[in-house]
């Protein structure tokens, strides 16, 4: 059985008196980590705070990006040895905002994937394809090659740790989510290159998630699915009640 996994993606919203606030208002309600992994992507400026403000409950912190380098002359990059140092433990990398204002690319999500695991952070890694990509049915061939670059170069074990979430460009702060069906639809599709790709063990155990306008709502149908293992949600995990039915849906 693979545990499901639900992340709130903050994006660039909130101060830090909020951040602080809802780690507060959540901490002793979140399930239990056994049960389901419950992940707060903050932006960099509030990973430190956040950290301390979670440590001992079952709230992980992630960041949002990061460089593939270690250290060096990067001006205003930050960097998974600085992520590690304070206590961070998963990242998201290649998210669609990324790829299409920051010049993300496919090598770069690679790249961050193996820096990722060099320092012991969890990797969630986006693929997704555009509107245009799915109106003439590019969505399969898309998500394949976004999936086989990202995973490129891994060990077995590496994948078995990585979560992959699906998120539709088109469905992302847009209201229009996937249906449940189409949404398992691509999260099977990517089981399948992960299988052929890596290991039947590999596909068995890598956790996928749906993002793209999830919400109480519809969290539960969602997750009834075969292939989905849990949720990148960005508006419906700003507010703390919000973020808490979802983690309690996983
Ligand atoms: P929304 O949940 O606001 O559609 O955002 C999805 C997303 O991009 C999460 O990373």
């Amino acid at each position: 059985m693979r545990k499901k996994v639900i992340a709130g993606n903050w994006k660039m919203n909130k101060d830090l008196a909020e951040a602080e606030r809802f780690i507060v208002e959540t901490k002793n309600s979140v399930p239990s980590g056994d049960k389901v992994e419950s992940v707060v992507c903050a932006p960099f400026p509030y990973l430190s705070a956040l950290v301390e403000k979670a440590k001992g409950t079952d709230v992980q912190i992630a960041a949002q990006n990061m460089h593939f380098e270690d250290n060096g002359a990067f001006t205003g990059e930050v960097s998974p040895v600085m992520l590690k140092d304070i206590g961070v433990t998963y990242v998201v990398i290649g998210h669609s905002e990324r790829r299409e204002y920051f010049n993300e690319t496919d090598e770069t999500v690679n790249k961050k994937v193996h820096a990722a695991f060099n320092h012991a952070l969890t990797p969630i890694i986006c693929v997704g394809e555009t509107l245009e990509q799915r109106e003439s049915n590019e969505t399969m061939s898309i998500v394949e090659y976004q999936v086989k670059k990202a995973l490129e170069g891994l060990s077995e074990q590496q994948v078995h740790d990585t979560i992959i979430a699906y998120e539709p460009i088109w469905a992302i702060g847009t209201g229009k989510t996937a249906s449940s069906e189409q949404a398992n639809e691509v999260c099977t599709h990517i089981r399948g290159v992960v299988n052929g790709f890596v290991s039947p063990d590999a596909a068995e155990a890598v956790r996928i998630q749906y993002g793209g306008s999830v919400k109480p709502a519809n969290i539960d149908e969602l997750l009834s699915q075969s292939d989905i293992d849990g949720a990148l949600v960005g508006g419906a995990s700003l507010e703390a009640d919000s973020f808490l039915k979802l983690v309690e849906a996983g």
